[in-house]
């Protein structure tokens, strides 16, 4: 046996011998010494030197020039009986072939052994993917059970805000509103995490005007920067299209995600967006973001995590500026879901450049699209999903008129309806749309919805039906 395979031959897991013609086996491998128990390798007691028929006694028979096979030898594996030192047998699997030097090499593997491995395989399989269940209903349960107060809380405190005349009262108010909104953002983050780390995850495409988009994305963070004193600027190039096909509230989501990190992590200097179109293939377009800051930036050797779930850059840094650390990995999914990529350029103490790239459709082929006169509340009603019943602004009357008490109508009985079926996730966002019908309604009806939407999240069928009833009677029939 050549030198270079004495190591990996004698090594195998899997039982290795070489006879001679004349049936004697001139080579055996540790585990075939092992498993047959032939441990020591003196002739008298080895392997080496025995006939192959000893050890398979029902496949060889002995022969006077040397041995016959019961079967001719195949190329393919088989199925033959091994028999041990002590006489007792086991299945096995085996190749028996004929080397170029006229010696025989026999490979085989211990069926039963292999099945108990690979049973145990299926048992570790099974018992990961029943963890990562369990983790992942943990993620959901919990997360879900925190949204319940937390939007208890808020509802309450914007409640309580219309009243409060004391600016040290109304400060404080704020103050947990705003906290509320923090941890409903952190919320939010881990329900998408997890169901994008399911692969639950599914895009919603519809036309959108991109520098709309981009000007509810500025709209929402120019505050912040100007009160941090920082530059701000959006740039969008003029081969971008006005109207595009794909999922806007996620790219909204991505950018709002960059753009916080910018803000969060810059004290002096600019943020940037830039906009471009890259490529076109048929009626696809490839748009190009680009946020660049002045910030802290990443050293190089961090670089490579910051994409990775529940990873910051180093621990004094998230004391210092919060965060979970999930939001990076979001951005990558959803790039990734958006037939894109994502990437990082920056130096230390200089500041950094994200930019990633995503897929879009073709929209209508018009020359500029209109910005609606309140972009943010038109944004707010659009962060509902499209096919819920969501009633448009304009068909949106004051509260107790009949135009609002026909829409009421309608998304009650589809809400219930939704409830019925147990689908909560659809009743929640139906309850979304009932709480903006309500917005102008008077203290006690705001109450039951606040009560009816906080049932929904616990998901208390009794419950529900229950102050349904109580706000179906006082909304509508007295309405
Ligand atoms: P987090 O929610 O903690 O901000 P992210 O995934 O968004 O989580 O970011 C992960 C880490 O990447 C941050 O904690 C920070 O260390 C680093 N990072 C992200 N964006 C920037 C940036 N613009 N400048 C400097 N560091 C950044």
């Amino acid at each position: 046996m050549g030198e270079a395979f004495a190591f990996p031959v004698e090594e195998a897991l899997e039982m290795i011998l070489v006879f001679h013609a004349t049936g004697i086996i001139s080579y055996a491998n540790a585990a075939a010494r092992k498993k047959l128990g032939y441990e020591k390798m003196e002739p008298e007691d080895g392997l080496t030197g025995r006939h192959i028929s000893d050890i398979f006694p029902n496949t060889f028979k002995v022969t006077e020039d040397g041995f016959e096979a019961e079967e001719p030898l195949e190329e393919e594996p088989g199925n033959l009986v091994m028999y041990r030192k002590n006489l007792t047998c086991f299945p096995v699997e085996a190749k028996i072939v004929r080397a170029c030097t006229g010696d025989y090499i026999c490979m085989a593997n211990d069926i039963l052994e292999r099945e108990h491995l690979g049973r145990e395989i299926g048992y570790v399989r099974e018992e990961a993917q029943q963890a990562a269940k369990a983790k992942s209903e943990f993620v959901a349960n919990v997360t879900h059970e925190l949204r319940t107060p937390v939007n208890g809380i808020l509802g309450n405190v914007r409640e309580l805000l219309s009243d409060v005349k004391d600016p040290h009262t109304l400060k404080a108010l704020q103050l947990i509103e705003r906290c509320c909104g923090d941890m409903n953002k952190i919320i939010n983050n881990i329900l998408d995490f997890s169901k994008l780390d399911a692969g639950k995850f599914t895009l919603e495409i519809r036309e959108f005007c991109v520098r709309n988009m981009l000007d509810y994305v500025k709209a929402q963070h120019i505050g912040k920067m100007t009160e941090k004193g920082l530059d701000f600027f959006m740039t969008v190039s003029p081969q971008v299209p006005e109207y595009v096909l794909g999922d806007e509230l996620r790219v909204v989501q991505i950018l709002n995600n960059l753009l916080s990190n910018a803000l969060k992590f810059t004290s002096v200097g600019k943020i940037t967006v830039q906009v471009l179109k890259t490529a076109q293939v048929k009626d696809k377009a490839e748009l190009f973001f680009i946020i660049s800051d002045t910030g802290i930036g990443i050293a190089e050797e961090d670089r490579d995590k910051l994409f990775q779930s529940f990873s910051q850059v180093d621990a004094s840094i998230s004391r210092k500026y919060g965060g979970t650390g999930l939001g990076l990995n979001i951005c990558k999914q959803l790039v990734e879901l958006m037939g894109g990529t994502i990437e990082v350029e920056s130096r230390k103490g200089r500041g950094s450049v994200f930019s990633f790239s995503i897929w879009v459709g073709a929209g209508r082929e018009e020359q500029s699209c209109q910005a609606p006169d309140d972009i943010e509340a038109v944004y707010r009603r659009m962060a509902l999903p499209a096919d819920t019943g969501t009633v448009k602004q304009e068909e949106t009357k004051a509260y107790g008129t009949a135009g609002n008490q026909e829409a009421m109508r309608k998304i009650l009985s589809k809400l219930i309806l939704c409830v019925e079926m147990e689908n909560w996730e659809k009743a929640e966002m139906f309850m979304e749309t009932v709480r903006q019908l309500t917005e102008e309604a008077p203290p006690e009806i705001k109450r039951m919805v606040l009560k009816l939407k906080m049932a929904i999240q616990k998901e208390d069928y009794d419950k529900v039906i229950a102050e349904y009833g109580r706000l179906y009677h006082d909304s509508l029939d007295s309405g």
